[in-house]
């Protein structure tokens, strides 16, 4: 039934999924609940990578070969193969007037990969707070924003509308708002701790564990009830490297154990997949930690524990 060949998909080969299935089985979980997948139409991910082989400024001027490099049915398989029971379509646009094209293509995305949580983005312009309410009519469960990418101001005066929409909601928004690899205009914890000001309720997840600015996004999360972090490249080798996790931030990482969830940034990593469960493993928090980190944490935020499920 396998059709792996020659030519492993991942840089681990035709034994990956075994190890990662492993990892999740031995936790006693009946899977892995991943908020940080991209997904996004074929071109604008060719983009993507086109932008990461040429090391553009973005990328820190780190070399950063892409792990899963393959077709989009193909990295759906793959995630299913790893027992990734839940994932999300990150997309973003980095200029106005793409957003809501990035919606109408993630709904249809949302209805032919049942597992995908509904992604939708939104860029600061005229008519967001609009077409922001009909991806949650659509039936979004989450939204991306890229800050760094999209060079824009979160606490941007045309956002506040959305904003107030997402909070009331309650659908949360994993936001790429920290300065890595590489700082952006509006990226550090100062301007997203002025949308939060305006909006204490809004369901925040700051992705990458807000590398560098690690421990002011930690002070944000302590602050606010519904701000979350996920472990997007966090704690593995290849960010240690350059933006390493303080040590002594460890007991508040603990402490915040059920508003840590697992991301990956699947499929444009830098080294297989398994890497990150080993690094979030490896930070010694323990068995409870990372079954809420891996799993629940984002089951029970996005409701995943149906009559079916665990
Ligand atoms: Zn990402």
């Amino acid at each position: 039934m396998d059709d792996h060949g020659d030519a492993p998909h991942g840089p681990h080969g035709p034994h990956e999924p075994d190890e990662i299935r492993r990892f999740w089985s031995r936790l006693g979980l009946p899977g892995l609940v991943d908020v940080h997948t991209h997904f996004m139409p074929e071109r604008v991910l060719r983009k993507v990578w086109e932008y990461f082989d040429g090391l553009g400024p973005l990328t820190g001027g780190m070399e950063w070969p892409i792990a899963y490099r393959e077709e989009e049915a193909e990295r759906a398989r793959i995630l299913r193969e790893f027992g990734v029971r839940a994932f999300t379509a990150m997309l973003y646009p980095h200029k106005p007037g793409m957003a809501a094209w990035l919606n109408d293509w993630a709904v249809d995305f949302a209805r032919r990969t049942p597992d995908c949580l509904h992604t939708a983005t939104l860029f600061p312009e005229p008519g967001v707070e609009a077409y922001v309410g009909e991806a949650v009519a659509a039936g979004a469960r989450v939204f991306k924003a890229h800050v760094q990418v999209g060079a824009y101001d979160p606490a941007d005066e045309l956002l506040r509308p959305a904003w107030g929409v997402l909070a009331d909601a309650g659908i949360p928004v994993v936001i790429h708002c920290g300065s890595g690899p590489a700082p952006g205009k509006h990226t550090g914890p100062g301007p997203i701790a002025r949308v939060l000001a305006d909006h204490p309720r809004l369901r925040l997840i700051v992705a990458h564990m807000g590398m560098p600015e690690y421990e002011e996004f930690l002070d944000l999360a302590e602050r606010y009830g519904e701000v979350r972090l996920d472990t997007t490249m966090a704690f593995t080798d290849f960010s240690e490297g350059f933006m390493p996790f303080p040590r002594r931030a460890l007991p508040r990482l603990a402490a915040l154990g059920d508003r840590i969830l697992l991301g990956s940034d699947f499929p444009n990593i830098p080294y297989p997949y398994a890497h990150q469960l080993h690094a979030l493993e490896r930070l010694g928090l323990g068995e409870e930690w990372l079954r809420a980190v891996c799993h629940d944490n984002g089951a029970e935020l996005f409701g995943l524990n149906g009559p079916e499920l665990r």
